[in-house]
């Protein structure tokens, strides 16, 4: 076997067992008592429903991913890759149109692959625990416009990232690097628009003490603010959300409807000003710049490799090119993301850490963020007491009675705005 090859199976496998191993060890550390300060808020029947939800997820998850491996390599080994790229070349459609072919009909197999766990988590796992609220009309038409906009969004970027490594040399990395950039940059300021319309309903915050007492706060702080919106997340799911768009002067909150079916005035300002505490902190650049120094790594990565021999022969393929060559250096790179992707997990977890903390200073009240984590972690089933490995691998956030735990020991001295 080719050392490329070697290389590949043994990070697909890592990346297996060492999920594997977390989800163990997770669900042995599932414990029978509710933890202090949940009394009232968890009765018992729902702190075990909580955990039977843990135990189902994550056994699909183990099918899930085992049957999409197994697929994996049944494909490369059964010498799937030079088969469809031959069919490809066939139809002499050039560098460029080839690539889009072939990189396409890969993602189809995988989307169909994926497709019946996905109907089987929203209308099996999710309905039986009462979140899901999608009907098959509104599931068909999500999918549907989803392969809309991947075509639409996806496809002239990846024509033009083939383009510049066919034609552009040495100097493809870096022109695909700025063109990535912008781009990201794009779709930032059309998504609220255009985007995400298509599949929600955006209406402007009806006048009232909800809307005063964001927009008070906003000012306190100085967060330039446009307008606050409340967003049908019910048409989907129980499961509730808030979130900021847009940039600068421009930015909107939208509160999901069963955000705020679900939490007092105070405590909807305290998970906004924990938002706000994100920009503030400037934890939202931080993350942008993040992305565009890893976008750039890997794609000087990419022109290193692209044109190697020994990584089209792990995958038998008999010719090269541009598009063959991108797909496999993605499995190559695979180990490499997932390092990147857990210092950017540290870092993230620091920074909720930073933006509760904010809110509390801010609202100088942090009973209400409390209360909204604890009430948030209930509806949502959310694990009260995960294991610290599963936490490393798979957390964006803190676990919440760490949230709490800090929130409640932080002395509350008042923020500087400009910090
Ligand atoms: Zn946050």
């Amino acid at each position: 076997m080719n050392g490329i090859a070697f290389v590949i199976l043994i990070a697909l496998a890592a990346d297996f067992f060492l999920h594997l191993l977390a989800d163990g060890l997770n669900l042995r550390h599932l414990s029978h008592q509710l933890p202090k300060g949940f009394e009232g808020i968890y009765d018992a029947q729902r702190y075990r429903q909580s955990q039977r939800y843990l135990k189902t997820h994550t056994q699909f998850g183990w099918i899930a991913s085992a049957l999409q491996l197994i697929a994996l390599l049944v494909f490369w080994f059964a010498h799937g890759f030079p088969w469809l790229d031959r069919w490809v070349r066939a139809l002499e459609l050039g560098p460029i149109l080839s690539g889009l072919l072939f990189i396409g009909v890969l993602l189809l197999f995988k989307a169909a692959l994926t497709l019946p766990f996905s109907i089987y988590k929203t209308f099996g796992i999710e309905a039986r625990f009462g979140f899901n609220k999608s009907t098959a009309t509104t599931y068909i038409l999500d999918l549907l416009k989803g392969l809309l906009l991947t075509i639409l969004l996806g496809a002239p970027l990846l024509a033009a990232i083939l383009a510049f490594f066919e034609y552009a040399g040495p100097h493809a990395w870096w022109i695909c690097w700025v063109g990535i950039t912008l781009y990201m940059l794009l779709v930032q300021f059309i998504a609220p628009v255009w985007i995400m319309p298509l599949f929600n309903k955006f209406t402007p915050l009806e006048e009232g003490q909800l809307k005063s007492a964001i927009l008070d706060y906003a000012q306190a702080i100085e967060f330039p603010l446009e307008n606050v919106y409340q967003m049908d997340g019910s048409r989907r799911s129980t499961k509730s959300n808030a979130f900021f768009t847009g940039f600068g002067k421009h930015k909107r909150i939208v509160l999901f409807d069963t955000l705020i079916q679900q939490h007092t005035v105070a405590e909807l300002v305290a998970i906004l000003a924990h938002e706000m505490g994100h920009y503030k902190k400037k934890h939202v650049r931080q993350a942008f710049v993040l992305a565009v120094l890893q976008t750039g790594f890997m794609l000087f990565l990419l022109a290193q490799f692209i044109t190697y021999q020994g990584l089209f022969d792990a995958f038998y393929m008999p010719q090269q090119s541009v598009y063959a060559g991108m797909l496999f250096f993605a499995m190559l790179y695979a180990p490499i993301g997932l390092f990147g992707g857990l210092l950017m997990q540290v870092r993230s977890r620091k920074n909720e850490v930073a933006a509760d903390q904010f809110a509390a200073a801010t609202t100088q009240d942090p009973a209400s963020m409390i209360s909204a984590l604890k009430k948030l972690s209930v509806h949502n089933l959310s694990n009260l007491t995960p294991h610290p490995f599963y936490v490393f691998l798979n957390y964006s956030h803190p676990p919440v009675l760490q949230r709490i735990q800090i929130l409640s020991s932080a002395p509350l001295a008042p923020e500087g705005h400009n910090l």
